[in-house]
Order: C-alpha cells, then structure tokens, then sequence
C-alpha cells in the first residue's frame, strides 16, 4: 500500500478517530497516527475518552450508583438489602471490559471504513508529511495533503503534588484504584473531581474537595451551582472553596496536605490524592521546529473559526485547540474539518455545546447564564421548574433540582438553559435541538410532552417563562 493519503490524523480520540471515519465516508484516502497504549501494551484507539476519561468514568460512576443506591434510595422503596458487598476485582474489571469493547470497536470501524491505523507518535514534518515513530525507535515517514491533528490533551501537573500514579493520581489512577482509599483528597472542584469523588465517595470513602475559587462551580448558572452544592454536601462530598493547596507530602501514614483557606493555614492528610485542576493541550514531539504552525499563550494549537491552522492543508481540532475541552466538540469539529476537507460545508454552532456533569443529581446545561446575559445588558424572561412537582421524579424518589429556562424579553428566543436533577444529561439534547434552531419558549410551552416523565420539567420551564406553569404557582 502507498504511504502517500489524501488526510493523515494524528490523534485517535474522539477527535481524531470521527475525523478519520468522516474523512473515509467521504472517499478519502485517510491514515490515523495514534500512540495511546492500552493496559495489554496494544495500541488502544479513542484517547483519553475512551481509555480514561468520558467512558471509563461514567462506568464507575454507574457501579458507584448502584451501590450507593443500596443504602440510600431502595430503604424508601421498602426494599433492604443486608450486608452489601464489593468485589473490586469485578468492580474495576467490569469498566476495563466496556473500555476494551469500546478502543476495539474504533479498530473495527477503522477496517469498515478503510482507515489505516499507524501506532507510534506521529510528528508533523514540513510540507505536510508525518514521521511515525513505533514503540521501539524505528521510523517511518508517511504525507499527505492534509493533517489533522487532533493530539488532544493531559492532566496539569502541580508541582508540588507530583503524579507518582500511586498514592497522588490523576484520573487514570483514580479510575484504577485497587481498594476503596479511606480518606480521598480531590485537588479540584471541577467536572473531573466532582464525577471520580463523587464515585469514591458513594464507594465510602470519605471525600475531601478543596478548590481554589471562592465560588463553586462558577462555569454553571449560580443557582443550579447553589443547588448542586447542597446536594453533594448531603451525600458527604466535603468541598473547601476559596483554598489553595501549598504543599502535599506522601508520608507512611498518608498523603500530608497543607492548604491555606480564609481562616489560615490548614493539615489533612488523605491516603489517596486525586489532583484534578484542570488539563491543559498536548502538543510534545508534535510538530518539527519548521512547520510554521503556532500555539497560543496557553499552548494550544492555534486555529482560526475554520480549525484551519493557516499553514496550507494543516488543521488542528478538539482538546489540542481552544474551546471547550469536551468530547463531543472535538467529534464535531472533526465531522466539519473532513467536510471542508472534501469540499463540503462543515459546521459547528459553538453556542450550542451542551455540557454535563454525570454526578448525583446530574447536572445540565447549553448557552448562557444568567450572569452572562445580565452582563452584556440583554433582557430576559426566567422561567423555573422544580422536579418535586414531576410525579416520574417523585416515583421515582429522585426528585430534587429543576429545571431553569432564560429567553430573550422581547423575541422569546431561548438563550440558555441550566438544569440539575434527574436525568438532565439527556433532558438538555432536546433544548439544545430548540436553541439551534432558534426556537422560543413558546415553541417548547408548545409541543405535547409525553405524561409522565422528566422531559415535563422542561414543558412547565418553558411555560414558566411566561407565567403559565400549570403545576406550580407563578
Ligand atoms: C476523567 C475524565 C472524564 C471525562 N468525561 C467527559 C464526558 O463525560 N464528556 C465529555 O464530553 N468529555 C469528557 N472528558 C473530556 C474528554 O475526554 C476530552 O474532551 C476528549 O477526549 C478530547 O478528545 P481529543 O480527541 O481532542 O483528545 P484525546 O481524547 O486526548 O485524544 C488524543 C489522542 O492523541 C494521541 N496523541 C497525542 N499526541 C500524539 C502524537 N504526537 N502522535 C500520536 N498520537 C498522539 C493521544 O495518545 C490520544 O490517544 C473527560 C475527561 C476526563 C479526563
């Protein structure tokens, strides 16, 4: 086979690896350079996403629910259960497996497309060719017209909480721990340390969250942030705001941590240490020095509203770029770039990214804030609706949160809507459908929602906005 392809991606997670298969459906001869290595030492194809991020967290979290669920929500279905058990092996295997069925599966929907996978570092030389270097030193050199790259990103190291993969994690560790740890210090109050403390937390360990930002949760709308706070807090997630870690030492009896807070300096010592503040662009050995492709201040690949890196035939897409540092913004990003790649035309609608926190109530939301929308002076209608007063959340016994919808004053058009509760990581897809296609309150107030289920939070939230909830007051 020759080794000269119409598109070469460099990067197989969620970014790269839709590229790839867009690029392929489209009658493009396309290769996707990958280094990510599974725990079997095979190369392991969907990135972080798959190998240690969206699939293998949720997985957890899942376990995690039903165990939790033992305790805390069956007693009120009248059902008991004595002596629950964990077995960890079966526990931690059970997510290893969907792991591996899923990186597989990108291997099979490579060979059904005609992808051909490269495993080895790819680096993007001048003139669009991309020198493969394998495990074991050896080199090969591959071009193309195009390059994606798609290398995505890594955990932000502090350096005075170092990873040593053991007892201070990132999230490939604590998605690997071998016993439930006693004590857990999450560095971080953002989606990552919310979802894994969440996990160990409902597996029982005692969950120590300490944050530097005064407000939580500050990317959310502050009232569903002031809900989910105080539902973590029931569950016993303990999250300190307005704290600094200063200093964590690993000592015989556990992880020595010191931070200051608003009363001073502070000791806690944990077994485990999950440092989750943030993950920044991995670009290392990407790019020959004379490319001509630039990062930004924050060492993302810099692109334009195109993907396109302004060096003729290299894009650059996903967490590697700026934006929100999501899975299914990259996979878009990379369905576009194939398109204008082919000639079509591509599209992603960055006001419409939903985002989603996958803890206990979930948390939801697409477009603006209302602190967004009051700082740039534009006028609004809120509209509210608790799930104590949706009969499938109270059957269900998960009825706390709701559902807050804002639109334009004066053309109605929906602007942003903030959702924590049950199930609203799959409430939000049908607000996000109203939003892209511009749609009102009154289109949702509007269409026949099915009785009962959660989606009626989001019909009385949109009635809400003008006043005529039907099963709350106005
Ligand atoms: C614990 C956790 C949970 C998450 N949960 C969610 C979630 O629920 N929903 C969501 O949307 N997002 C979630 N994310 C974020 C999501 O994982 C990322 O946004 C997404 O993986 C980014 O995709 P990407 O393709 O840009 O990069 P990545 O998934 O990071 O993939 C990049 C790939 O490129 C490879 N690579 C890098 N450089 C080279 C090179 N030079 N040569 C060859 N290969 C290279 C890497 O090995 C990797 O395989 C989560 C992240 C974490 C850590």
């Amino acid at each position: 086979m020759s080794d000269k392809f119409d598109v070469i991606i460099i990067g197989a997670g969620p970014a790269g690896y839709v590229a790839a298969i867009r690029a392929a459906q489209l009658g493009l001869k396309t290769a996707c350079v990958d280094a990510f290595t599974g725990k079997d030492g095979k190369q392991a194809l969907g990135g972080t996403c798959l190998n240690v991020g969206c699939i293998p967290s949720k997985a957890l979290l899942d376990s995690s629910r039903q165990y939790w669920n033992i305790a805390h929500n069956l007693p009120a279905h009248g059902i008991s259960v004595d002596n629950p058990k964990v077995d960890m092996a079966t526990f931690i295997g059970r997510k290893d497996k969907i792991v591996k069925q899923f990186t597989g599966g990108i291997g099979q929907l490579f060979k059904a497309n005609k992808v051909t996978p490269y495993f080895g570092t790819g680096k993007l030389l001048k003139g669009n060719s991309v020198e493969v270097t394998a495990a074991d030193g050896s080199k090969q050199t591959i071009s193309a017209t195009n390059v994606i790259l798609a290398s995505g990103s890594i955990p932000i190291e502090l350096p005075f909480a170092k990873f040593d993969g053991k007892t201070i994690v990132d999230n490939a560790g604590a998605l690997d721990f071998t016993a439930v740890p006693k004590r857990l210090g999450v560095i971080g109050a953002g989606v990552i340390g919310l979802e894994l403390g969440s996990v160990w937390r409902r597996m029982g360990a005692e969950v120590t969250i300490i944050e530097a930002l005064p407000d939580f949760l500050s990317v959310a709308d502050a009232d569903i942030a002031k809900i989910a706070a105080k539902e973590f807090a029931k569950q016993g997630l303990d999250i300190k705001l307005d704290a600094k870690l200063n200093k964590a030492e690993v000592k015989k009896d556990g992880v020595h941590l010191t931070y200051t807070d608003k009363s001073g300096e502070q000791k806690l010592v944990v077994d485990k240490l999950l440092v989750a503040v943030g993950r920044r662009a991995y670009t290392k050995d990407l790019l020959a020095d004379d490319t001509g492709v630039k990062l930004d201040e924050r060492g993302r690949i810099l692109v334009d509203e195109h993907c396109h890196t302004g060096v003729d035939g290299v894009w650059a897409i996903g967490d590697a770029v700026r934006g929100p540092m999501l899975a299914h913004k990259g996979s878009e990003e990379g369905v576009a770039v194939a398109e204008w790649i082919a000639g079509k035309a591509g599209h992603v609608n960055y006001d419409t990214i939903p985002f989603v926190i996958y803890t206990e109530p979930e948390v939801a939301w697409a477009g603006k804030t209302e602190k967004e929308l009051k700082d740039a002076g534009i006028p609004y209608r809120v509209g509210t609706f608790p799930f104590a007063a949706i009969g499938r959340a109270v059957a269900m016994n998960e009825a706390v949160g709701q559902v807050k919808m804002l639109a334009h004053a004066e053309t109605d058009r929906i602007l942003g809507v903030h959702m924590v509760g049950p199930g609203v990581s799959e409430l939000i897809a049908e607000c996000v459908v109203a939003m892209e296609f511009k749609g009102s309150s009154e289109d949702l107030a509007r269409i026949v929602h099915a009785h009962p289920t959660l989606s009626e939070a989001v019909h009385e939230a949109a009635l809400s906005v003008d006043k005529r909830a039907i099963h709350k007051g106005n």
